[in-house]
Parts: structure tokens; C-alpha cells; sequence
């Protein structure tokens, strides 16, 4: 690889600096551009709605790389600049001035932008979503004012920001269209126990319910006063989150001509329909060696992972990406790691190893031959890599449910 060769990686996310710092560190000695429509540093999103939202952690404290770093590393960054095209033919992307930039190989870190209800009220005042550090620095900024929240979706994002709404002494209402929080993810047997542990917490769950509208102020128009129901139920709230899951960021890659079904299609080495574009991150829809399957997730350890095997294949070098799933996260006092993948629909049974009622278990999604296709332990740590080692493995469920049976 010759040093006058240029890469560019779109995309400001954890996957963006990863990519950068794995290029760096497999000695390539070409020009490196970062291209990020945000204005910050790259830095990592978990602790948006956890250690950010309850004031633990600063963004200093979870920015990928610091400033002094890029410099180090000679990355060039080219921060609050969305590239608006790709042309593949002549291997350049447009920036916001019109202006092309010309690259060897491409890298699309373009992660997702949070969905939004095509309802009335939507665009009010006091109607958020959460991906940015300004979107959690505008929610701590309402927890200090606001008594009352409606959050539409009991996804990962609505359940942590309840748990952070609730430590600030914020009344909390969560409106989900499904019978429980976390269906799609975890299926109804842990679903169930998240509904249960905000319910402990004073969260008032409304499963089933359909929202017609946001609803507004009297007299004020333009600021959010709560949600209405299809059943004509009125929820009021001095706010409103919308957090009904992250749509990737893939126009650029499809407008280019890219192969994409929802994500951006690439092989396992993590190159997609063009040899000299890779793609990571939640943008990624990658074959899975070990999973036999395609599978885009919107996970941080995907986003941390991922550009290794990336910046391989964009060195011309043979990589997969195999690893397994996995995420995690932190409400009130329960901690959790999910590895593997066990889609609702794909599995025949879930074992539970250890005490549920006191929150503290290993969970395991078997399939129809009792081979494990997911585990999660919850305030129960260091048994990750057992549970890795497990998937794909048939088992005994009554064994492995029998706490006194080594894992
Ligand atoms: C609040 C929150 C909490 C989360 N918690 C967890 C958790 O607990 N566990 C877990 O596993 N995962 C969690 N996630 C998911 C995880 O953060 C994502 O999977 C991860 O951020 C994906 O990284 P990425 O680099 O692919 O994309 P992103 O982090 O979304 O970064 C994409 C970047 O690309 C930029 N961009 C987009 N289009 C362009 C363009 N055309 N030109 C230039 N730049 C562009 C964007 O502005 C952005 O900076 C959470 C996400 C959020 C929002």
C-alpha cells in the first residue's frame, strides 16, 4: 500500500474513530480524512440516556480519541460537514459547498437518526428524541424543570431515560404500542421483567396504546402538553420523548448505486456492492460467518469492533467479522449483557438460571433442538465468555437451569 493513497471515512460515530485508529495502527501511512456532519469529536452514545443523563460522566469522558490525538495521527477532520453524494465512477464525495473530494477507499460510518411519528404535534416544543450529546444535554436540561414525561416506546432508549427521568424525581408515563416493553428484542419472558422493574420504580405503563397525536398547550399552539390516544385517552406531560427506534443512515449509500435492503448489504469482510467502499456500524447489513445469515444491529460493540476487520479489507488484507451480538445496558440497580441473537419468532424457549424475582439470573433462548441462541445475564457478571462459548451448543434446559450445576 503506497502512502500517497487517500481514504476517507463519512461518518462521525464510534465505528468513524475506530476505523481511523485501525487504519493507523495496521501502519497505513496514506491520507486519512474524517468527514462527521456533527460538530464534536467522534464519541461513543450509551451514556446519552445512562452516566450523561444522571450526570456522571462528562463528554470529555466518552469522546472517542481527543483533539490532540487526530493531530498525532495526522487524521484529518472535517467536523459539521455532511457529504451529500457519492460517485462511485469517479471515486469522489461532494461536500455541503459542492466542492468533491477524491478517495481510494471509502468507509460509510453513517450510523441512524431516530424515527419520527407522522402525527399532529409532532414538530411542538418539548418534543425530543435522543441521538446526540445536545439531544441528552437538552434532557438534563428538562429533568431540572419538568415534572411530568410521556415517552412514547419501551425500547432500550425509553426505558433508560426513564430510569435516569425518575432518579431526577420525574414523573414518568411510557406509551408502547405492544403488550411490553422490549418485545422485539427480548421476546415476552423478559419483557415481562423489565415492565416489572419500572413499575417497582413508579413508572406508569401503558401497554397496547396507539397515539393519535401529540397534544399542545392551551394557547400555546406550538409547545407539547402531552399525547392523545387512539381510545381518546389523554396522557399530559410537560414533555414528550420519542424514542421509537433508529432508522439507518443509508440514502448516500443507496443513491450511489450501493446494494441495500434496510441496510447497507456488505460480505463478511465488511465490503459492500463496490470493492473500494467497506460499511460499519449500525449501517452495516453483514453476512455472518458464524450465524450463517445476514444481520444488521444497531450495537455499540459492533460500532467498537467492526472497523478492525474494515480497515483490513480496505488494505487489500483477507478479514471476517464473526463476532457474536452483543449489548447491554444499565436501568436503575439492574445491569445486563445480552449476547448472541435470538429473534422473537426463532426461538422455541427461554431457561432461566438463577433468581428472577431478585433480578439476578442468566437467561438463555434455546431453539427447538435446545441449542443455545442467546444468553443475558443480568447483575450477574464474568460469564460472558461462558455464555459465548455455549451458543450453538445443545444442552440440557433442566441442567442448565440448576444453579448448582457449574455454567
Ligand atoms: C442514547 C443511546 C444509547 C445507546 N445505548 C446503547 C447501549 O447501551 N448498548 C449498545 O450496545 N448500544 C447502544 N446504543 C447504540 C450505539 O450507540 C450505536 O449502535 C452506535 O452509536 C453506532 O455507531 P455508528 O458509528 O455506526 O453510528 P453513529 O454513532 O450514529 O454515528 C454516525 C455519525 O455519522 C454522521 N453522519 C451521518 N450521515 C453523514 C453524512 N452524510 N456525512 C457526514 N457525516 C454523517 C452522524 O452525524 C454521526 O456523527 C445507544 C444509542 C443511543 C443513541
Amino acid at each position: 500500500m503506497t502512502s500517497d493513497q487517500h481514504f476517507v471515512i463519512v461518518g462521525g460515530g464510534l465505528a468513524a474513530a475506530k476505523l481511523a485508529e485501525a487504519l493507523r495502527a495496521n501502519d497505513f501511512a496514506g491520507t486519512v480524512t474524517l468527514i462527521s456532519a456533527e460538530e464534536y469529536l467522534p464519541y461513543e452514545r450509551p451514556p446519552l440516556s445512562k452516566e450523561h443523563l444522571t450526570g456522571k460522566k462528562s463528554l470529555e469522558e466518552f469522546t472517542v480519541d481527543p483533539s490532540q490525538w487526530y493531530r498525532d495521527h495526522h487524521i484529518d477532520l472535517l467536523l459539521g460537514t455532511e457529504v451529500g453524494a457519492i460517485d462511485t465512477g469517479a471515486k469522489t464525495v461532494t461536500l455541503p459547498d459542492g466542492s468533491t473530494l477524491g478517495y481510494d477507499k471509502l468507509a460509510l460510518a453513517t450510523g441512524s437518526t431516530p424515527r419520527r411519528l407522522p402525527i399532529p404535534g409532532m414538530d411542538a416544543r418539548e418534543v425530543y428524541t435522543l441521538r446526540t450529546i445536545d439531544d441528552s444535554d437538552s434532557l438534563i436540561d428538562l429533568f431540572g424543570s419538568a415534572q411530568r414525561l410521556v415517552i412514547i416506546g419501551a425500547g432500550w432508549i425509553g426505558l433508560e431515560v426513564a430510569s435516569a427521568a425518575r432518579g431526577a424525581g420525574v414523573e414518568v408515563t411510557i406509551v408502547e404500542s405492544a403488550e411490553l416493553p422490549l418485545l422485539a428484542a427480548l421476546g415476552p419472558e423478559m419483557g415481562r421483567v423489565f415492565a416489572d422493574l419500572h413499575r417497582d420504580h413508579g413508572v406508569d405503563l401503558r401497554f397496547g396504546a396507539q397515539v393519535e397525536a401529540i397534544t399542545t398547550r392551551d394557547g400555546e399552539p406550538d409547545v407539547a402538553a402531552g399525547v392523545r390516544l387512539t381510545d381518546g385517552t389523554v396522557i399530559e406531560g410537560d414533555a414528550v420523548l420519542v424514542a421509537i427506534g433508529a432508522r439507518p443512515n443509508i440514502e448516500l449509500a443507496a443513491n450511489a448505486g450501493l446494494a441495500t435492503d434496510g441496510g447497507v448489504l456488505v460480505d463478511a469482510s465488511l465490503a459492500t456492492s463496490d470493492p473500494n467502499i467497506v460499511a460499519v456500524g449500525d449501517i452495516a447489513d453483514a453476512q455472518h460467518p458464524v450465524l450463517g445469515r445476514r444481520i444488521r444491529v444497531e450495537h455499540w460493540a459492533n460500532a467498537l469492533n467492526q472497523p478492525a476487520v474494515a480497515a483490513q479489507t480496505m488494505l487489500g488484507k483477507s478479514a471476517f467479522y464473526d463476532r457474536l451480538p452483543y449489548f447491554f445496558t444499565d436501568q436503575y440497580d439492574l445491569g445486563m449483557e445480552y449476547t448472541g441473537y435470538a429473534a422473537i419468532g426463532e426461538y422455541a424457549r427461554v431457561v432461566v438460571r438463577g433468581d428472577l424475582a431478585k433480578r439476578e439470573f442468566v437467561a438463555f433462548w434455546l431453539d427447538a433442538d435446545n441449542r443455545v441462541l442467546a444468553g443475558m445475564n443480568v447483575n450477574i457478571w464474568d460469564v460472558t465468555d461462558r455464555i459465548k462459548e455455549l451458543i450453538g451448543q445443545q444442552v440440557d434446559p433442566e441442567r442448565l437451569a440448576d444453579t448448582s450445576a457449574p455454567l
